[in-house]
């Protein structure tokens, strides 16, 4: 069985927070000058581990395994949100390295072959899923010109700049690869609520988004008396309010949903609103509950424009993302080595947050671990986890990675 090194596990945890640290946290976002850095330390790591490692056209670090197939790919991100966590992401890209170095280690699973990468730009500082997209065959030219950072520089540039679009397109092998598995923080605080350490996640959430615009009439604020408004700021209120009535009546386990930016136009006291404007989310790990909210939308918005002044538009803010379901079979290793290690100590959950996990869901079996994060905080300094559950996940991966290949190899 491969063991795990606790101590060299976080030993290299700490040394690629190093690499951006702000506090307990990490400001590395994609292709800035300490992403880069960090990328050539990885690389060196993964040589050190006896890895076949480089890095590809664009930026993704990736280690494949000398021996031959079939291969295990397992990864995920080491940029971060402007001001980031020091685990979200480059946990599981140190977990995969980890258990590279154990499977190698250990005289009855060295012959076992475990692929791992660092897949560029996650937190889509550029836009989103660079690496896994790319990997994946899904990223075009015309995406890398057209995608910007904050700074309007595009995406092709930035690799430019860095040198990497020198280096050749690495790509997913169906010949080779058998499966994707990715180990994260969950982010949340359903783990730590339940006193649970292993999360085995079930499905990526779908999201849709919208933007809902109300269009009444713009007047003066002291003038016009309330029969006569046509108020699109009171209308957008009212709306909001009594759908996340509606919807708390048809949720299902999971669902959440946001109005995460409301404004209204043209923003001034002594007007009444004539136009406003809010984005509503909704995700869920089951498209038909998602089809449900939709549909229960439409209603909704159907009503409100039969009987008010004010009318309601709705638009998409960006294309639907379809749940991402993940593999049962080797979901089921992920429990078994979960019992094992932590027994009754496990979940099954969805993922509210999107990973890479879910590009390769649609090529390939494709399974995901969570460990708690305390409070459930992520995306802010403040991200941490107790570094016994590190250790545990990383040896309940271990043990999931051995059992799934020597699955496949009968
Ligand atoms: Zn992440």
């Amino acid at each position: 069985m491969p063991k795990i090194n606790p101590d060299r596990l976080l030993a290299d945890l700490r040394e690629l927070r190093r690499y951006g640290a702000c506090g307990n946290g990490v400001k590395r976002q994609s292709l800035t000058p300490v992403d880069l850095e960090s990328r050539q330390w990885l690389l060196e790591k993964m040589r050190a581990a006896g890895l076949d490692a480089s890095i590809d056209a664009v930026g993704n670090v990736i280690g494949r395994s000398p021996n031959p197939g079939p291969a295990l790919l397992m990864g995920s991100h080491s940029d971060t949100q402007p001001e980031g966590g020091w685990l979200d992401g480059a946990m599981g890209v140190i977990y995969a390295l980890e258990i590279a170095r154990a499977l190698n280690e250990s005289a009855d699973s060295s012959h076992l072959a475990l692929d791992i990468a660092s897949w560029m730009d996650e937190e889509a500082t550029f836009t989103h899923f660079v690496g896994t997209r790319s990997f994946c065959g899904l990223l075009s030219e015309e995406d890398k010109a057209s995608a910007t950072n904050a700074d309007g520089v595009s995406l092709a540039d930035a690799l430019k700049a860095a040198g990497y679009d020198q280096f050749e397109p690495a790509r997913l092998d169906l010949e080779r690869h058998i499966g994707y598995l990715e180990a994260h923080i969950e982010q949340g605080a359903v783990l730590e609520a339940d006193s649970k350490r292993i999360g085995v996640v079930t499905a990526i959430v779908g999201i849709r988004s919208y933007v809902l615009r109300f269009e009444g009439e713009q007047n003066h604020a002291g003038t016009t008396s309330m029969p006569l408004r046509k108020d699109a700021g009171m209308a957008l209120f009212k709306f909001a309010s009594a759908l996340d009535e509606a919807f708390r009546e048809i949720a299902a386990a999971n669902t959440v949903w946001t109005v995460g930016d409301a404004r209204l136009y043209p923003g001034a006291e002594a007007v009444v609103p004539g136009v406003a404007e809010m984005k509503l989310q909704f995700r869920d790990p089951d498209d038909a509950v998602l089809d449900r909210f939709a549909a229960r939308l439409e209603e909704f918005i159907e009503s409100f424009n039969a009987a008010k002044p004010v009318q309601v538009s709705i638009t998409y803010a960006r294309d639907p993302i379809r749940p991402a379901l993940m593999d049962e079979s080797l979901q089921q290793h992920i429990v078994d080595a979960a019992e094992r290690h932590a027994p009754g100590n496990w979940k099954r959950m969805p993922s509210g947050a999107g990973h890479d996990a879910q590009v390769y869901a649609s090529f390939l079996p494709t399974a995901m671990m969570f460990i708690p994060s305390i409070r459930g905080v992520s995306h802010s300094f403040e991200e941490d986890t107790n570094e016994a559950d590190i250790a545990l996940g990383c040896q309940v991966f271990a043990d999931a990675a051995e059992s799934i290949l020597r699955s496949r190899l009968g």
